[in-house]
């Protein structure tokens, strides 16, 4: 079966519909549920990156024993911090009544990045899709790895759900060996989103972006430099931006792989090929919009 190269030229099909009028309340509400004791700073990265591509608001749920310091670090953000087990990870069911009020009128959410429990966390995940029948969702990293047990769930939801797993989540999704994702990287893909009814963006030094209807797009790569600690939670965050502007989950994770590749690019450019750091990627983000309209 044949696919689209993801370029500036094949994105001129997918217009990005948004406009940069209006209130804030107009550009979307996105929320980021993430971070751990020890792992905090990846809400960070994603919320930061969700307001560089434009949402109008950012709420960040996370640890309790984060949340100041993230209150401070992000003062954009409304932060809430939630129940914590003793690992330091967030307790989902104690957390489940403070999580139905914060994501209360929020257009997109990200579940995942810096979690560290993955059968609760995709527990949890379920359980906000079934909540907040209006609001669109990524899950990403904790949040895929123990999908596949609520496979049904998520495909009721499907259309508004997209999942970005790299090769090692993929594996730990399917039950595959992630020698096994990386040889065949779309038919992994390819089988998630039948499997699970959601756009599929599976990550690498190139990227492979999947509908369950059968869509497929290739992108080469943003450079080496992208393969950097915390890169991801920044591409999760641009397409919950992008999600709570009110792309579509294909549209959005087409424009959140394009941005994330063309930022690492400019940083390598700018900055060396290797050695920048991701949470420079979403600063570049603005002048790659405005480019783009
Ligand atoms: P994560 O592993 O979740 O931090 O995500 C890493 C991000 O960097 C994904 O968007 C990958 O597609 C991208 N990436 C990883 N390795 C490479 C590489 N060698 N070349 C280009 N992009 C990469
Ligand atoms: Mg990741």
């Amino acid at each position: 079966m044949t696919h689209e190269i993801l370029t500036a030229g094949s994105l001129k099909a997918i217009p990005l519909p948004i406009p940069h009028e209006g209130s804030k309340d107009e550009r979307g509400s996105a929320l980021v549920l993430g971070g751990s004791r020890s792992v905090p700073g990846a809400a960070l990265l994603a919320g930061i990156a969700a307001l560089r591509v434009g949402a109008g608001k950012l709420k960040i749920a996370t640890v309790g024993s984060a949340a100041s310091g993230m209150g401070l670090a992000v003062p954009e953000a409304m932060v809430v911090g939630l129940p914590e087990t003793p690992e330091g990870g967030v307790d989902g069911a104690r957390a489940s009544d403070d999580l139905l009020k914060v994501t209360k009128g929020c257009d997109a959410l990200l579940v995942g990045p810096g979690l560290v429990e993955e059968g609760p966390t995709a527990k949890l995940a379920v359980d906000l899709l079934e909540a907040l029948p209006d609001a669109r969702f990524v899950l990403d990293a904790a949040a895929i790895c123990g999908l596949a047990q609520h496979a049904g769930d998520v495909r009721r939801h499907g259309e508004r759900v997209l999942i970005t797993p790299h090769a090692g989540e993929m594996a730990q999704l399917l039950d595959r060996g992630r020698e096994e994702v990386e040889a065949d990287p779309l038919d992994a893909a390819s089988e998630a989103a039948a499997l699970l009814g959601t756009v599929v963006v599976m990550k690498g030094a190139q990227t492979w972006i999947v509908s369950p209807q059968g869509a497929r797009w290739l992108y080469e790569g943003g450079g080496v430099g992208l393969a950097t600690s915390g890169s991801g939670d920044v591409l999760a965050g641009l397409v919950v931006g992008l999600l709570a502007r009110g792309l579509a989950p294909m549209a959005a994770a087409l424009w959140g792989v394009f941005l994330h590749g063309q930022a690492g690019k400019r940083l390598a450019a700018t900055v060396g090929p290797v050695g920048f750091l991701a949470r420079e990627l979403s600063g570049e983000v603005p002048r790659l919009l405005r480019q783009a309209a």
